[in-house]
């Protein structure tokens, strides 16, 4: 029979990591389930820097493997506008730098083993709801085809066209919207390889921060991300911040580049509501990324899951309503997506922040402090005292942050 006569349970748009995480669930939970990608290769071009912590990991019940997670990170350097840095490193691997092509084959591979199916080169291009059920038109080759499920998981990142054809507004908005740019480049040298490496400062990156992320000796992931709206104020992208820095790195500046990577990541403005009828979002589409670092490869293999199981859950009910699908949102607020929300809170205080104040507080803070108000662990109370001792000589950052506390 033709793939495209068959009706599925789920089709599933997007076979990047939350696609492949809600397909491998799916299959998992015995529903017939199509993953659909417009790209000729699984992971390829990557629009990513392919860090991802142990946490993922372990919520994700995977093993690194060395086929594809090729660089153990065991720490961070961060750098200020003035160039001081500070250091955090660990006697442990705190988690990998990834070759994501490789790591999504595996994943690809495991779920086609329970019994998805990847259709590659297959660009949807409308989708629409007709007898309960969704028809997607799918470009392939030049042809048009049609394929029909029940339920669509709609993980085709942060374009997420798949959501709004079927009625969920998930646009992004340019405040809460990322501008990445990158290069994987070999022949560098000058920095810790078992470190990422962070570079903040209104010079360098307004709005966001260049990173190198080692990948194998002498070969990093470098790139950069600014808020998008930036290039209009200050008339430099973020391929020429980047660039132009990459000059100023004696290490860099000499090296090759061995692949170029640009996309958006939207870093922020969560969605209030996940779901439509027969429709379910995920991933980058549904805005699922850390808003302060702007990491999503976990973030976005988690939601694809948590869709995924509210699917099976709808199946069984024999129920793709709008109102039963939406259990969803909530359950992912509760995992997730609140903790993302106290973030992006996060986010937008340090947005205030002078590199004055960087430098003051780079220099005042420990790394321990950093990484509690980065990660939203302190409680507001405690922000407070902290901030009331460190800010003392400084009434200009206590101003910023009293607007925070309101
Ligand atoms: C420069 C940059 C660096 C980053 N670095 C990191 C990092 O180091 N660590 C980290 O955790 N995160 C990082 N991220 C974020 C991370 O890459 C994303 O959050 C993650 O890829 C989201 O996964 P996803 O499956 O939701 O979407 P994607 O990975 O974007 O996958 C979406 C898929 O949908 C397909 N698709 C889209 N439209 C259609 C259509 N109409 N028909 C068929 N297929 C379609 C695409 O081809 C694609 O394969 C970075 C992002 C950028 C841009």
């Amino acid at each position: 029979m033709d793939s495209n006569e068959v009706l599925y349970d789920v089709i599933v748009v997007g076979a990047g990591p939350s696609g492949l995480a809600a397909g491998l669930e799916l299959a998992k939970g015995n529903a017939s389930v199509l993953i659909l990608d417009r790209k000729q290769e699984i992971g390829c071009p990557k629009r990513c820097a392919e860090g991802l912590s142990n946490r993922w990991f372990d919520i994700m019940n995977l093993k690194p493997k060395p086929e594809w997670a090729v660089q153990e990170i065991k720490g961070a350097v961060l750098y200020g506008p003035n160039g001081k840095d500070v250091k955090m490193k660990s006697e442990n691997a705190l988690g990998y730098v990834l070759e994501r092509k490789m790591f999504e084959k595996e994943l690809a591979i495991n779920a086609v083993k329970l019994g998805a199916k990847i259709l590659l080169k297959h660009q949807v291009i409308n989708a629409k709801r007709e007898n309960g059920l969704v028809k997607l038109e799918v470009e392939v080759n030049n042809e048009v085809k049609e394929f029909k499920g029940k339920l669509v998981i709609a993980c085709d990142g942060i374009d997420s066209l798949i959501a709004r054809m079927l009625g969920l507004n998930t646009k992004n908005n340019l405040n809460d919207t990322d501008s990445g740019y990158q290069y994987e480049m070999t022949g560098i040298s000058g920095y810790d390889e078992n470190c990422l490496h962070l570079y903040f400062g209104t010079q360098v990156a307004p709005r966001g921060y260049i990173w190198i992320f080692p990948k194998r000796e002498g070969t990093a992931n470098v790139g950069i991300g600014i808020g998008a709206y930036v290039s209009n104020e200050t008339k430099l992208n973020a391929k020429e911040y980047l660039d132009r820095w990459i000059q100023s790195q004696p290490g860099l500046k000499n090296g090759s580049i061995i692949e170029v990577n640009a996309g958006g990541i939207p870093v922020g403005g969560f969605l209030e509501k996940m779901t439509a009828d027969n429709l379910l979002v995920a991933g980058d589409a549904g805005h699922m990324v850390d808003p302060i670092h702007g990491g999503g490869i976990g973030i976005a293999m988690e939601g694809g899951r948590l869709a995924a199981k509210n699917a099976l859950r709808a199946l069984k009910e024999n129920d793709y309503t709008d109102k039963n699908l939406n259990q969803y949102t909530q359950e992912w607020f509760d995992t997730r997506g609140n903790e993302l929300k106290r973030r992006l809170k996060s986010r937008h205080l340090l947005e205030q922040l002078s590199d004055d104040d960087f430098n003051y507080l780079a220099e005042s803070i420990t790394m321990d402090e950093a990484l509690a108000i980065g990660n939203g662990t302190l409680s507001k109370t405690d922000m407070a005292i902290l901030f009331t001792k460190k800010l003392v000589k400084r009434p200009g950052l206590v101003a910023i942050m009293m607007k925070y506390f309101q």
